[in-house]
C-alpha cells in the first residue's frame, strides 16, 4: 500500500506533526509524503488521517490501482 495527498491540503501540518516518517511541508507549505507506508509506521500514518482536517491523505491499495481512501473507515 502507498500513502498519497490529494488536493486540498490547507497546509496546517498536522499531517507531519503525526507523523514525520512519512510527511512533510514542501516550501509552498503543503503537505507532501516523503516516506515509506510501513508496518513502523502504519500507526502514525492512520493518525495524521484522522488529524487531516481537509481528509486529503488515502492510502492507495495496490501500485497502479485505483487510490482509494480505506481510511478512515466508514461505517
Ligand atoms: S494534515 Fe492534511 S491539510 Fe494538514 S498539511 Fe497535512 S495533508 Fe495538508
Amino acid at each position: 500500500m502507498k500513502v498519497y495527498i490529494k488536493s486540498g491540503c490547507n497546509g496546517c501540518g498536522r499531517c507531519a506533526s503525526a507523523c514525520p516518517e512519512v510527511f512533510a511541508l514542501d516550501k509552498s507549505g503543503l503537505g507532501y509524503v516523503h516516506g515509506p507506508l510501513i508496518e513502523e509506521t502504519e500507526d502514525a500514518v492512520q493518525l495524521a488521517i484522522q488529524r487531516c482536517g481537509a481528509q486529503v491523505i488515502g492510502i492507495e491499495k495496490a501500485p497502479g490501482g485505483v487510490p482509494d481512501i480505506v481510511w478512515p473507515r466508514s461505517g
